[in-house]
C-alpha cells in the first residue's frame, strides 16, 4: 500500500538537511581513481553505501563467456579479473508500483594530462563560486555525483521514515567509457526492472535520442632503417596520415546535411570522428616500423554497426590503393571497444511521463529534451531489454577534460526530482528496516 505522500517542503528539508552527507560520501567516491582497470576501491566504496542505506551490496564478476554472444557486446583485449559490477536490491514482497533501476557507472576516463589541472583530479575540492557550489575533480560529474543524487533522494526518504514500496535495484557497472560490457553483464545476471534511470551529467534534460559510437584501430606496417638509411625505409607513422586524412573526408561525407536524421538537424556536426591514441615506433633513431592509430566514430539510431565497419574498411582500402607503399602492405581495421548502436527513448510512455511531471512539479516547466551526441548505458536497456530508459542527473563542466566539475546545486535538484520520481513510479511505504 502506497503512504501518504509527503508535501514538497517536507521533501526539500529532508534533502537539503542531508547536503553534508552527501558532500563527504561524494568526496571520498571521487578520490578512489577508478580509471579503467582500477575500479576496485571505488566498487568497495559505492558497495559501503549501499550497505549503509540498507541494501545488500552483491560484488557480481563481469563474466566474457556469459555475455559474448549478446547483442551488445564489445570485444576487448584486456580482462576482468578483479573488476567486479556492484548491485544492490530493495525487494518489496507485495509491490504497491512498478521497480525502478537507477545506474551510475563507477568508471572515470584519465585525467592526463595532470599538470593542466587547477584542482587535482583526484582530491574533490569543494568550491563556492558565483552563488554556486562546485565539486571539482575526475569523475565529479561523470558521473558518480549522479550516482550520489540517487543515495541522496533514498536516504531523504528514509529520513521521512519512508522506503519505496516496490523493487528499486542500484547498478554501479564498470565500462561504461569503453564498451557497456559492466551494465550488459548486469542485465544478463538478470539484475532488470520496469524502467531505469541514469543520471549522467545532462544538466537536468531528459534524454530523447543518442548515437551510436563506435572504436577501431588501424595498423600500419612500415619498414624499419637506421635513420642514416632514412630514404630506404618506410615510416609507419608518417604513414598513417594518409589514413586519417582519408577518414576525416569520411566524417564530412557522413555528416552531410541530407543524411542528418531529424533530432539532430539542429546540431552542428553530429557525427565526430575522433583520433584519440597514436603509438607508433619505439627509438627516436629507427624509421618507425608499426604505427597504431585508435579512433572513435558515431553513427545514427537505426543505422548499422556491420554497414559502418564496411564502409571503414573500404575508406582505408581505397585509401591505401593510392599510395604504393599502403597498396603492396595493407594497412589492418582492428575492432577493440566500443561496438555502441544508436537509440532512442519514448519519452511520451508512462515512464517518461512521470519523469516529466516529477520535473514539472519541481520547476514549473517541462524539461528540455537532449539528442545527445555521445552514448550511454540507456542502449542495453532500451534495444535488448525492453526497459524504458533515459539519462536525467546533474550540471557538469568539462566532463572529460580539465577541472572536470559538478554543480551541487544542481545535484539537490535532481534528488528533488528523483525522490518525486521513485514516489510517482514505485509509489512508499513507512520504512520497514531499521537503518
Ligand atoms: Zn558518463
Amino acid at each position: 500500500m502506497t503512504d501518504k505522500i509527503p508535501e514538497h517542503n517536507a521533501i526539500a528539508q529532508a534533502i537539503s538537511a542531508r547536503q553534508d552527507w552527501v558532500v563527504e560520501r561524494l568526496k571520498k567516491f571521487v578520490a578512489c581513481p577508478s580509471v579503467l582497470g582500477a575500479e576496485r576501491s571505488a566498487q568497495e566504496y559505492i558497495a559501503s553505501l549501499y550497505d549503509e542505506l540498507g541494501f545488500a551490496a552483491k560484488m557480481l564478476p563481469v563474466e566474457v563467456d556469459r555475455i559474448k554472444n549478446l547483442a551488445g557486446y564489445s570485444p576487448v583485449d584486456w580482462d576482468y579479473h578483479d573488476r567486479p559490477n556492484v548491485v544492490a536490491v530493495h525487494d518489496v514482497k507485495n509491490p504497491a508500483g512498478r521497480s525502478l533501476i537507477f545506474n551510475g557507472h563507477v568508471d572515470v576516463v584519465s585525467p592526463e594530462p595532470v599538470k593542466l589541472w587547477r584542482h587535482p583530479p583526484f582530491t574533490a575540492s569543494v568550491s563556492r563560486e558565483q552563488g554556486e557550489t562546485f565539486i571539482y575533480g575526475r569523475g565529479a560529474g561523470d558521473m558518480k555525483g549522479g550516482s550520489m543524487c540517487y543515495l541522496w533522494a533514498l536516504k531523504a526518504l528514509q529520513d521521512m521514515g519512508l522506503e519505496p514500496a516496490s523493487k528499486v535495484v542500484l547498478q554501479s557497472p564498470i565500462e561504461e567509457e569503453c564498451t557497456g560490457n559492466g551494465a550488459l553483464a548486469m542485465l544478463a545476471a538478470g539484475y532488470t526492472g520496469d524502467a531505469c534511470l541514469i543520471p549522467e551529467p545532462f544538466h537536468e534534460t531528459v534524454l530523447c535520442t543518442q548515437i551510436g559510437v563506435i572504436w577501431f584501430q588501424v595498423r600500419i606496417t612500415g619498414k624499419t632503417t637506421h635513420v642514416l638509411g632514412a630514404g630506404q625505409g618506410v615510416n609507419a607513422i608518417e604513414k598513417s596520415w594518409v589514413i586519417i586524412q582519408a577518414l576525416r573526408a569520411f566524417e564530412q561525407e557522413m555528416n552531410k546535411p541530407e543524411r542528418i536524421p531529424e533530432p539532430y538537424r539542429a546540431t552542428h556536426h553530429p557525427l565526430n570522428l575522433n583520433v584519440g591514441v597514436i603509438n607508433g615506433g619505439d627509438w627516436a633513431s629507427t624509421v618507425a616500423g608499426e604505427c597504431v592509430t585508435r579512433f572513435r566514430f558515431g553513427l545514427f539510431p537505426g543505422e548499422s554497426i556491420t554497414e559502418l565497419k564496411k564502409s571503414i574498411e573500404r575508406r582505408v582500402a581505397e585509401a591505401a590503393s593510392s599510395d604504393p607503399w599502403l597498396k603492396e602492405f595493407p594497412p589492418q581495421v582492428e575492432y577493440i571497444g566500443f561496438q555502441a548502436e544508436g537509440c532512442g527513448f519514448n519519452d511520451s510512455g508512462p515512464f517518461g511521463k512521470a519523469l516529466q511531471e516529477a520535473h514539472q512539479s519541481w520547476r514549473g516547466g517541462a524539461p528540455q529534451k537532449l539528442h545527445a551526441t555521445c552514448t550511454t548505458d540507456v542502449r542495453y536497456f532500451n534495444l535488448y531489454y525492453n526497459i524504458p530508459a533515459t539519462c536525467y542527473g546533474p550540471k557538469a563542466d568539462n566532463i572529460h577534460g580539465v577541472d572536470e566539475r559538478v554543480s551541487l546545486d544542481s545535484m539537490q535538484r535532481v534528488t528533488e526530482v528523483m525522490t518525486s520520481l521513485i514516489i510517482r513510479w514505485c509509489g512508499i511505504q513507512k520504512k520497514k528496516r531499521p537503518i
